[in-house]
């Protein structure tokens, strides 16, 4: 029985494997070759598809060193379990961490699964290549998602993640997980970072774009990207890390799921699940998420990934079933199609057998999770091109695309103040610079960076620290001196300009770097007011995972935001600082004024201002961002004064730079209803673009947006049917949120 369900399918393909093995065939269409091999392969190969473990397996338990291994280990881990694919969860792999040995490693596992393969199956090599290659070291790393979302540019976004691609295919990597479509919504979340905003379309468009980059296969290799997490993961009830979330479908369908929808219709090979919890039922089990809308709704036909242990979790977090097989069976029937890291892995192979034996998950499901699972390998070019070249993978990712880094990095440095003339930084002045984030590569690069909680103790990352950069790149007569310590730096501080002080967090990831007080720790608060209590000019640079609530170190002449920059981080701060480069980054998100200002995110309900600090009152708005000229916006003219929800809608608005510096602007545009029906925030972001502009230049820019982009959930019965566009008023504005720009009125019949 192994072919029930594929019955049609499988009587087509009979007569054409007759003559030979199609499956093998490059040259088959995809569906043919599938369907071949899924009708040879026995129950317990089947199984194994589902299957993705972590190479820790192989390293630890195996004895791995330098291309030798223990073979019977190796043999249990890989042959006898069939297994479908390998992962390095937050960088694992060998000792030296080089590019190539990556790919040696990488080679010599998929060429023991290969030649242990019955069927000559190949495996699919997973790894969290989430800002630049962070796995191998070397590597050159870009700025963490929420700060390539503070660029506003999914262009920028798709530049980096197409460098990303190049790096990770040159040692073996045939599937990242990345981007990130889930939105940043609270501060607390030890993983809002590796989002790109608050805003679902923001978010959306950046995940997009970063799908086609990490997607692209110009370099000859294919990567498959990993939408993560499907859908709602970034709104854990409590503000910790997979912490179940009660959202209405209102929320649900409104704001969460279309970033998700965006990063899909791009064309993503795979999709990861939320770990969480939503409206009381786990993702992993959610068949309406999964399959409803992942499948049915949006035709999603790709793999299906669990999240890391998840499948178990079903049993053992969430206690919706009480044995491993009909676990694997809840996520299964949902609609997961590999499981990653399943605890006890030869456990859950013997308990997913029994699943199938037993009926809990039918032949005609099975069938189809292992077909996705071979569609994907197929589609990647494994079954003909499984090894790369490790002689060319040093060269292909040491130092690459420096250039691109450190322009990312530059646009995603967003300055929130600048009194008193103080930046761009005067040349020919002597600059001290003090601050625990000044020198530290680790705290620059966030998680994710060789190691899952950051940067290991004792393994150094190359690249340039903020002391680094502001020393290499001073100007001619500038004098930089970096006092580590703080109390020093304040007893020196008379013989200095001006001060730069470098504050933020530690690296960390999942749960770990969760904050339940998302402010600026006590003592570093403390020092910049000892800072400022000597009088001069004090700039803060905030190297920091999320907005942090400043305190006592609120009001210094200047502030930067400098999230998580990367390896190009110093350069770029550098660039801004002495005016080599005017700054253009916009807040993705809301930075709040107050601690317990949550969730802070500027599309709050009308009706919710109910005393000092209530409803949306941020230290800086959802889009703030200085430069270091001056713009101007008018004459906002839509194409039609009336729209139908199939249509798209044209737009130009006048920008100007009005001041004496060259300067990329940030176009947003919002839409606001006069009366709503069902409550609407009073502006939603429907379109934005980034221009660039001479002193002195005007332009007029050309924007468009589907009007289907300002649909919602209709009616007063929570999760009442699909959203729509309803008939009414609307009005659009350019520009920040609070200023009053230009507007221009349609109404949608
Ligand atoms: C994280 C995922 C990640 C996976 C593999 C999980 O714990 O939630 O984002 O892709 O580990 O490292």
């Amino acid at each position: 029985g192994a072919c029930v369900g594929l019955t049609v399918a499988s009587t087509a393909s009979t007569a054409a494997a007759e003559n030979g093995e199609v499956y093998l065939r490059a040259s088959a269409p995809v569906n043919a070759r599938v369907q071949d091999l899924v009708r040879r392969m026995t129950l317990d190969e089947k199984v194994g598809q589902l299957e993705q473990i972590a190479v820790n397996r192989l390293l630890g338990d195996c004895n791995w060193s330098g291309g030798a291994f223990n073979e019977t280990c190796m043999k249990q881990v890989l042959a006898d379990a069939h297994t479908g694919s390998i992962l390095s969860g937050g960088g694992m792999g060998p000792q030296s961490n080089t590019p190539k040995d990556w790919a040696v490693m990488i080679n010599t596992i998929q060429k023991y699964a290969m030649e242990h393969s019955r069927l000559r199956i190949p495996i699919v090599y997973g790894v969290d290549a989430v800002h630049g290659h962070n796995n191998v070291l070397g590597a050159t790393l870009f700025p963490h998602q929420i700060g390539l979302g503070a660029a506003w540019d999914p262009a920028l976004v798709g530049a980096a993640a197409e460098s990303t691609q190049r790096a990770v295919a040159a040692t073996g990597v045939t599937w990242n997980f990345a981007p990130v479509a889930d939105l940043a919504r609270d501060q607390r979340w030890g993983r809002y970072y590796e989002t790109y905003s608050e805003d679902p379309l923001l978010a959306g468009e950046s995940a997009a774009s970063a799908v086609r980059g990490l997607q692209n296969s110009a370099s000859g290799r294919k990567v498959a990207a990993s939408v993560k997490h499907f859908a709602g993961y970034s709104e854990p009830a409590n503000g910790h890390d997979r912490v179940p979330a009660d959202l209405s479908m209102r929320y649900l369908q409104d704001t969460i799921l279309p970033s998700y929808k965006a990063a899909v219709d791009a064309g993503a090979l795979t999709v990861m699940v939320n770990s969480g919890a939503i409206n009381g039922v786990p993702v992993h089990a959610s068949r309406y998420l999964l399959t409803d809308v992942l499948r049915n709704q949006w035709r999603f036909q790709g793999v299906v990934i669990s999240d890391w242990n998840d499948v178990l979790s079903l049993q053992t977090a969430y206690h919706i079933v009480g044995d491993y097989p009909s676990a694997i069976a809840a996520a299964v029937n949902a609609g997961v199609d590999m499981a990653m890291v399943p605890p006890d892995d030869r456990r859950f192979h013997a308990s997913a057998v029994d699943a199938v034996k037993r009926g809990l998950i039918s032949q005609r499901r099975l069938d189809e999770a292992v077909g996705r699972v071979l569609r994907l390998k197929f589609t990647l070019g494994l079954f003909e091109h499984p090894y790369v070249d490790p002689d060319k993978a040093n060269a292909a990712v040491l130092g690459t695309d420096s250039d691109l880094a450190r322009k990312a990095a530059t646009e995603s440095l967003v300055l929130l103040r600048n009194s008193g003339g103080v930046l761009p930084l005067a040349a020919g002045k002597r600059v001290l610079v003090t601050g625990p984030s000044a020198d530290s590569m680790p705290n620059q690069t966030g998680g994710w960076t060789i190691g899952w909680q950051g940067v290991p103790d004792g393994v150094t990352v190359p690249g340039t620290t903020i002391v680094q950069g502001l020393k290499a790149n001073a100007p001619a007569g500038t004098s930089v001196e970096y006092v580590p310590d703080g109390a020093a730096a304040a007893a020196q501080a008379q013989s200095a300009d001006a001060i730069v002080v470098v504050v933020g967090e530690k690296p960390g990831a999942e749960g770990l770097s969760d904050a339940p007080r998302p402010e600026l720790a006590a003592d570093q608060q403390d020092l910049v007011a000892s800072l400022q209590a000597t009088g001069k000019p004090v700039v803060v640079v905030v190297v920091s995972a999320r907005p942090l609530v400043l305190g006592r170190a609120a009001g210094t002449a200047g502030l930067l935001a400098a999230w998580l920059p990367g390896t190009e981080g110093g350069n770029a701060v550098a660039d801004v600082l002495y005016g080599k480069a005017n700054p253009s980054g916009r807040l993705p998100v809301s930075w709040p004024k107050n601690l317990g200002n949550e969730p802070m995110y500027y599309q709050q309900l009308p009706g919710t201002n109910s005393g000092p600090d209530s409803g949306y009152s941020p230290a800086y708005a959802f889009g703030a961002g200085l430069s270091y000229t001056t713009y101007t916006m008018g004459n906002l003219t839509v194409n039609r004064s009336q729209v139908r929800p199939g249509d798209t809608v044209g737009l130009d608005v006048t920008v100007a730079n009005t001041g004496t510096r060259a300067g990329d602007l940030v176009v947003p545009i919002y839409v606001s209803q006069p009366t709503s029906a069902v409550l609407a925030p009073a502006k939603r972001l429907v379109a934005f673009t980034r221009v660039t502009l001479a002193a002195g230049q005007s332009r007029t820019v050309h924007l468009t947006f589907p009007a289907s982009r300002l649909a919602v959930t209709p009616g007063d019965v929570d999760g009442a049917g699909p959203t729509r566009v309803a008939p009414g008023a609307y009005q659009l504005s350019a520009g920040d949120l609070s200023a009053s720009g230009p507007t221009a009125a349609f109404t949608v019949r």
